[in-house]
């Protein structure tokens, strides 16, 4: 029976694809598609796993002492038995064969229906065994950990296996975490739906990096879509219909098919110099999160990088990465892109970020982890790490320009501070004998509203300024930007919103103090004009969206969209800010 879900659309376009669910946990392990000709490779990996954990079992209960208490050796008894029972093992294996999931994922996917079950029955006893369901996974996870599949990923998989009939996959889960996310750079989903998440989310950015459709917060998606329900994602309107009408769906591959032809005219803006009509010439940069993202930013005529984040680098790791991992990485970027400037975020971890290692540590039991020990605030109590990623990207700025961005400031003295150890991160590099550029420039991002009030004091002291959009509404506003629950207050074009970084730009030009936006507002099209009337000239967005920002950029004539954006900056009654906002529109 076709129905239809509401969400909030954060990468635009049409999807039409098989829905694949994944579970919460097994979001926790690597999933791909195993190629056909590895299946039966991959069951047999799947059950040597299996046997590696019967044997450990064994050996523990040969080697109980003899003192041991008498539940130790049942115990480990009914760990045996759930090892082969044919709920767990056997399902798991059906889903190798038929769906093609690699061991991992099968497994988990398997513990997750199981779990299910368990959380409903009565009985209390039977409920507590679901814990011991779970540390068996877990020590055949760790033993197929220590034998690495040879399956190939999806990329390979699902166009040859079904041949010409093949049906895209649209990924439909409870929600995704960033990190985990990054897994599906390199696969070939077509959509993603999630139940939770807000426009500017770290999931959300992810998913429009990959330049594919996705609608978030669409409440109780992943319990009412079911495995290979055939979906559409208007990723334009956040609309998800799901087993949709014969009409319906010809309706949409006729609209996915106009606007892959829109985005083939886009590409021949590619090598056009981008400038308004009147002339002022406007510099399109690109945001990214992993080193092989730059090679994207350059093919879509990005002039640099203007926001790398390098937090994707140390995120789902159990230590931070060593200065080797981090120069190499950096330099990466610096080299693919050829002699364009580099701008290099330093670690942005928390709220809707978290690292492995530190969930360890229970940093992320903080009361308000958006309000917490993040950021820059984490880099400057964690001086060894922070001067880490500094001397690797000092390092980097050998090979080509670089700029060091500097996130979440707010005070005078995290200022002083991070300039002192960057002072010292370059007395290291001296001793070492380590080259680096000794005037990379050092700026911040300006996305805490007191950053914005007082921007005269970041002025000063740094070499320029970029403006998140995406945390200055959050705090502005007071909207957790992750939260779905309150997305709809999450408003970019709130005066006060608007007030802040119209200022942030006034001053920052009058004190002749490169600016730029990098937040989400710079690649949304809609809000080209807008920015453009208020002076901006450098915008920082995924290389996605590079494209459709210039075609607006190259229609606007910027002297006649002042008076009507001074209209928009002055209008606190709704009705009157839409009727401004109409006329820049219009123009
Ligand atoms: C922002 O806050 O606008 C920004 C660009 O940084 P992030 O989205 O990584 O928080
Ligand atoms: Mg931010």
């Amino acid at each position: 029976m076709s129905f239809t879900l509401h969400g909030i659309p954060v990468s635009r376009g049409i999807a039409i694809g098989r829905a694949y669910l994944i579970a919460p946990a097994s979001l926790d392990v690597d999933h791909y598609l195993v190629a056909p000709d590895e299946i039966e490779a991959e069951v047999a990996r799947f059950c040597a796993a299996q046997d590696v954990v019967h044997n450990e079992l064994e050996t523990l209960r040969v080697e109980l002492p003899a003192d041991a208490p008498g539940e130790m050796g049942a115990f480990l008894n009914v760990h045996m038995l759930i090892l082969r029972d044919a709920m767990l093992a056997e399902a798991a294996v059906v889903l190798i064969r038929t769906r093609r999931y690699n061991a991992e994922w099968a497994l988990t996917e398997q513990l997750e229906q199981l779990s299910k079950h368990f959380d409903e029955v009565d009985d209390e006893y039977l409920r507590e065994r679901k814990a011991d369901l779970e540390q068996v996974v877990e020590r055949v996870l760790k033993a197929l950990a220590g034998s690495p599949s040879a399956a190939s990923l999806v990329a390979n998989g699902v166009a040859a296996a079904e041949g010409g009939a093949r049906h895209e996959m649209i990924v439909v889960a409870h929600d995704i975490a960033p990190a985990d996310m990054m897994q599906f750079k390199t696969q070939t989903f077509r959509g993603f739906v999630t139940d939770l998440g807000g426009r500017t989310s770290h999931t959300a950015i992810v998913a429009r990096s990959l330049g594919i459709p996705a609608a978030v917060g669409v409440q109780q998606a992943s319990a009412l879509i079911r495995q290979d329900d055939l979906i559409i994602v208007d990723g334009d309107t956040g609309i998800v219909i799901v087993d949709p009408a014969p009409i319906i769906l010809e309706e949409y591959s006729y609209r996915q098919s106009e606007k892959a032809l829109e985005q083939r005219k886009l590409q021949r803006l590619k090598f056009s110099p981008t400038q308004t009509v009147d002339g002022t010439k406007i510099d399109l940069l690109a945001n990214i999160e992993l080193p092989d993202d730059a090679a994207a930013a350059l093919g879509a005529g990005a002039v640099g990088i203007g926001l790398f984040r390098t937090e994707f680098l140390f995120m789902g790791k159990h230590e931070s990465p060593e200065e080797e991992e981090q120069f190499a990485a950096y330099r990466k970027v610096v080299t693919t892109m050829q002699g364009l400037p580099v701008t290099i975020r330093t670690i942005d971890v928390g709220a809707d970020k978290p690292l492995d290692h530190r969930s360890a540590e229970g940093f992320e039991a903080a009361t308000n982890p958006a309000l917490g020990l993040r950021a820059i605030r984490w880099s400057l109590s964690e001086p060894q790490m922070f001067l880490t990623q500094l001397r690797a990207i000092l390092r980097a700025s050998a090979f080509g320009p670089v700029k060091i961005l500097i996130p979440m400031l707010a005070h005078a003295q995290e200022i002083d501070q991070t300039l002192d150890l960057i002072h010292e991160a370059k007395l290291q590099c001296d001793d070492a004998g380590l080259a680096y550029d000794p005037n990379v420039k050092v700026g911040a991002m300006i996305e805490i509203p007191a950053a914005a009030l007082a921007v005269q004091m970041f002025l000063k002291r740094l070499d320029f300024l970029s403006i998140g959009t995406n945390d200055l509404i959050q705090y502005t506003l007071a909207i957790d930007r992750a939260d779905n629950a309150v997305a709809h207050l999450y408003d970019p074009l709130h005066p006060a919103v608007l007030g802040l970084i119209s200022h942030t730009l006034k001053e920052a030009q009058r004190a002749g103090v490169p600016v730029s936006v990098c937040g989400e507002m710079a690649g949304d099209p809609a809000l080209t004009r807008l920015l453009l009337g208020m002076g901006l000239t450098e915008f920082s967005m995924h290389p996605s969206q590079l494209l459709s920002v210039k075609q607006e950029v190259l229609r606007a004539h910027r002297p006649n969209l002042e008076k009507p954006v001074q209209d928009v900056l002055a209008a606190y009654e709704p009705a009157e800010l839409q009727a401004s906002l109409a006329r820049l529109a219009a123009i």
